[in-house]
C-alpha cells in the first residue's frame, strides 16, 4: 500500500514551480492531487502530464483570493470524494522593490495572494476537516519570512505572516486532530527564481553551504513526510528546506 493511498488532496498554484511537483509526488504515493491555479491551460497540462504517469489529479481554474469561488470548489470536491485529507497552500507571487519606493498596490497584491489566499483555503478547509476530525494543512512560507530580506518588504512580511498563521491554526485545531506546519524553502529553482539577474543568483548560490540552489522535489520530498502519518506528532512547525542558508 502507498504512503498516501486514497488521500484526497488539495494544492494551491499548482500548475507549475513547486506546486506542481508537490502534486506530482503526492499523486505516486497514492493521493488524489487537486489542483487549483490561475490558467485554465496550465491547469489541464498539469492534470494531464500526471494522468499520463498513471497517476490520479484534477484540476480547477481559481483564484484563492476569491472566497466565493474557493468555497464552491471546495464544496464540489467534498461532495465528489466525501472527504478532504490535505490542504497545501502554495499559491504565491512576488512584487519586489525597495520599501521607500514601494506602490500600496504592489503590497496590497503580495498580501492579498499569499497571507490572505492561505486565510482563505485555510478557512473554508477547515470546516470539512473539523467535522472528520483529522487533516493536514500545510503553509508554503520561504527563509525570507523569518530573515528579512531587502526589496522584498511586502513578501517577507506575508511569509512571516503565514508562519504566525500557521502557529494560531496549528493551536485552534489540534484538539480535533488536525496538523498545521509550514515549509520554509531557500532559494528553489522556479519560474518564480528565473527571473531574477545571473548576478542575484550566483551572490545567492555562493551564501548556501551545500552550494547549489535547491529543487522544486527538495520541497515536495518533505511535503510527502509532513502530510504521512510518520509526521503524526508535528504541529505548528516551520521547517526550512534551504540547503543550510539559515541556521
Ligand atoms: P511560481 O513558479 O511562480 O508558481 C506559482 C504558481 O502559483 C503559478 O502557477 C501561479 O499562476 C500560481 N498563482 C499565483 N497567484 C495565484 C492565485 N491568486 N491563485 C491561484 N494560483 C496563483 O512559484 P514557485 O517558485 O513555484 O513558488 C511556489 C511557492 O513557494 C510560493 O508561495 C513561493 O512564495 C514559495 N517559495 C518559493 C521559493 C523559490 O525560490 N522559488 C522560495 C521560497 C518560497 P500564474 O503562473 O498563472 O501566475
Amino acid at each position: 500500500m502507498k504512503r498516501l493511498e486514497d488521500k484526497v488532496a488539495i494544492i494551491t498554484g499548482a500548475a507549475r514551480g513547486i506546486g506542481f511537483s508537490i502534486a506530482e509526488m503526492l499523486s505516486e504515493h497514492g493521493a488524489t492531487s487537486i489542483i487549483i491555479d490561475l490558467n485554465h491551460e496550465a491547469v489541464d497540462a498539469a492534470v494531464q502530464q500526471i494522468d499520463d504517469m498513471g497517476n490520479r489529479a484534477i484540476g480547477f481554474t481559481a483564484d484563492v483570493t476569491n472566497s466565493d469561488e474557493i468555497a464552491s470548489i471546495f464544496k464540489e470536491i467534498h461532495k465528489k470524494f466525501g472527504k478532504i485529507d490535505i490542504l497545501i497552500n502554495n499559491a504565491g507571487i512576488t512584487k519586489d522593490g525597495l520599501l521607500m519606493k514601494m506602490k500600496e498596490s504592489d503590497w496590497d497584491a503580495v498580501m492579498n495572494v499569499n497571507l490572505k489566499g492561505t486565510f482563505i483555503c485555510t478557512q473554508k478547509v477547515c470546516r470539512y476537516m473539523l467535522k472528520s476530525r483529522s487533516g493536514v494543512i500545510i503553509n508554503i512560507a520561504s527563509v525570507v519570512g523569518i530573515m528579512g530580506n531587502a526589496g522584498q518588504a511586502n513578501y517577507a512580511a506575508s511569509k512571516g505572516g503565514i508562519i504566525a498563521l500557521t502557529k494560531s491554526s496549528a493551536r485552534e485545531f489540534a484538539s480535533r486532530n488536525i496538523r498545521v506546519n509550514a515549509i520554509a524553502p531557500g532559494f528553489i529553482q522556479t519560474e518564480m527564481t528565473d527571473k531574477l539577474p545571473q548576478e542575484v543568483i550566483d551572490n545567492y548560490s555562493s551564501a548556501i553551504p551545500l552550494s547549489r540552489m535547491g529543487t522544486a522535489k527538495d520541497v515536495a520530498n518533505l511535503c510527502i513526510f509532513l502530510a504521512s502519518q510518520e509526521a503524526g506528532y508535528i504541529t505548528g512547525q516551520t521547517i526550512q528546506v534551504d540547503g543550510g542558508l539559515i541556521m
